[in-house]
């Protein structure tokens, strides 16, 4: 899938977890749209093809954030645009969910995106203009069974993009989140066939999501097309809420 209507030449992004899934087509899309993408990630697997800096890092430390931030700036002097997409799952029902599992869900589904929005937003106040797109889920917009942790961390990400919405508009920087249903990725590559079976009963479309649906509406939302959408979120999910 193209994304040639976008124009990124000469911009600077960076998106977590990068290296897999939804993250790396987002990579991709932003570097086919002639952006310089610096991709932040536990491990790479294998090299992405393009203007894509690869940056191994894991975001559970809370230092990382800022200190990779300063290393984009260091090497691009601005940074227009991030993407909070790393994400994990620790599934259980809530009476077996042990506290590791939540504390790790939430420290890197909620805290690492806080942290990389504390980190970005001087240079961009600075820059008057940034853009920020977090990918939440739509179990942060509804219950889900043996997702105590996730949904929560999820609804948290959606109120952060709210608040920080409010908070940076009128510094020129938007901050959307988007929802996706079940995208087939390595994530949700081990679900049980029952389990996608049902999330594509619920689309409307039919079929479950690609990696490339979702970052097609990512790179809507953080080009010029979008400038007056700021605190939404956008549900990328073939019609499962509907
Ligand atoms: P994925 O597992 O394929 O990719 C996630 C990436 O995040 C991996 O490359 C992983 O290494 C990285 N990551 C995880 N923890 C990290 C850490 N501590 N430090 C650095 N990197 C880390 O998953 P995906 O399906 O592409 O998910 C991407 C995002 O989309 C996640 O936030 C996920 O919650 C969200 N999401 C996915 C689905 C889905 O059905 N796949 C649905 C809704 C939301």
């Amino acid at each position: 899938m193209g994304h040639a209507h976008f124009d990124f030449t000469g911009e600077v992004a960076i998106v977590t977890g990068g290296a897999s899934g939804i993250g790396r087509a987002i990579v991709e899309a932003l570097a086919n749209a002639g952006a310089r993408v610096h991709a932040f990630d536990k491990h790479f697997d294998s090299g992405i093809a393009g203007a894509v800096v690869c940056h191994t890092v894991d975001l559970k430390d809370p230092h990382a954030p800022a200190k990779l931030a300063l290393r984009v700036l260091a090497l691009e002097g601005r940074i227009d645009h991030l993407v909070n997409n790393a994400g994990i799952t620790r599934d259980a029902v809530l009476w077996k969910l042990e506290d590791a599992a939540w504390d790790e869900v939430l420290d890197v589904n909620l805290g690492a995106s806080f942290r990389m929005l504390r980190a970005v937003v001087p240079p961009m106040r600075q820059r008057g203009k940034g853009r920020i797109v977090q990918i939440a889920s739509i179990n942060g917009l509804r219950g889900k069974l043996g997702q105590a942790n996730y949904s929560a961390s999820k609804a948290g990400v959606i109120a952060l993009t709210r608040t920080a919405a409010r908070e940076l508009g009128h510094f020129g920087i938007t901050v959307n989140a988007i929802a996706p249903g079940l995208i087939e990725t390595p994530m949700t590559a081990g679900l049980p066939l029952e389990v996608r079976e049902r999330a594509k009963n619920e689309t409307a479309s039919g079929r479950l999501g690609q990696p490339t649906d979702v970052a097609s509406a990512v790179l809507f939302l953080l080009s010029e097309a979008a400038a007056h959408i700021t605190g939404t979120v956008l549900p990328v999910d073939g019609g499962q809420l509907a």
